[in-house]
């Protein structure tokens, strides 16, 4: 899924590409495109694009008093729509302009899910932005130290929670315990100070590569390019230790980790007990909750 590195060097991409190009017509190409009934999409023809801007995982494209609010989700994209196809490939919606230029949304797979929020007024203070946490770039050293001593949950749990922290998925998270030599499922409200400022300096740090990795592209990366010193790595070489890196299975995702770095090269096991609801030991500092 494109997380925040991602997604804001497509806004500014498709912003320096369409700015001030009038929309022609808005068309959704799937029944579950448009998640909202009004307002209208048609009161943004005739509109110039003004900017295209991003929160969390959504991009904003702007026009006039209208805003259309788009979630990628897993497999979708945006991009020019250079085919002349009437009903393209995996198509969800398509943004026809003035001058000719169309802008498609897809979304390969079965999933159904990427979508188009077309909302009027401030886009922050609405659904599907209104209850966002921080962008995860524009986080302070002490506000996520705050948002970790909130609650008691899993690192790579919080990290992923939108709510908490905008912009954020499993490859960043994966990415950002490895290089905080932190477990992922070490309690958030258990990290000591110098555990949290490894923690931001690891998320700050893994944001800006992914954003210089980015930035030089045409187009979005392909999850395979994106960088990645455990994340999707599994049975290579740890970059920092030369440990093999492993998955393991938690609430059904999979958690690319190194032993020796992250877990006192305490091996991980297939969280098994977490289908049942049953919260298991917590293994980042090696002993049991109870
Ligand atoms: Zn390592």
């Amino acid at each position: 899924m494109p997380e925040f590195p991602e997604i804001h060097a497509h806004a500014r991409r498709l912003e320096a590409s369409l700015r001030g190009t009038v929309l022609q017509r808005f068309e959704p190409l799937s029944f579950t495109a448009l998640k909202t009934f009004a307002p209208p999409p048609e009161q943004a023809h005739g509109a110039p694009l003004q900017q295209v801007t991003d929160r969390g995982k959504h991009l904003l494209l702007a026009f006039g008093e209208v805003t259309f609010v788009v979630h990628l989700m897993q497999g979708g994209r945006l991009k020019p729509d250079t085919s002349k196809a009437k009903r393209p490939r995996n198509g969800v919606a398509r943004w026809h302009f003035a001058d000719g230029r169309r802008l498609l949304l897809t979304e390969a797979g079965t999933e159904r899910k990427a979508g188009v929020w077309v909302v009027a007024g401030d886009p922050l203070t609405q659904e599907p932005l209104a209850d966002l946490g921080t962008n995860a770039d524009q986080v302070g050293a002490d506000e996520l130290a705050d948002l970790l001593a909130a609650g008691s949950r899993r690192l790579h749990t919080f990290l992923r929670d939108q709510r908490a922290l905008a912009g954020v998925g499993r490859r960043l998270a994966n990415e950002v315990c490895h290089r905080a030599k932190l477990s992922p499922f070490v309690q958030t409200n258990r990290l000591d100070a110098a555990q949290v400022g490894r923690l931001h300096a690891a998320l700050t740090g893994a944001i800006a590569d992914g954003l210089a990795a980015e930035e030089g592209r045409d187009d979005m990366s392909a999850s395979k390019d994106r960088p990645s010193q455990v994340h999707g790595r599994t049975g290579e070489q740890c970059p920092v230790c030369g440990d093999e890196v492993r998955e393991v299975t938690y609430n059904r995702y999979t958690v690319n980790y190194c032993a020796t770095c992250q877990t006192g090269g305490r091996i991980l096991a297939d969280n098994a007990l977490s289908r049942l609801g049953v919260d298991q030991e917590d293994w980042g500092r090696g002993r049991r909750q109870r």
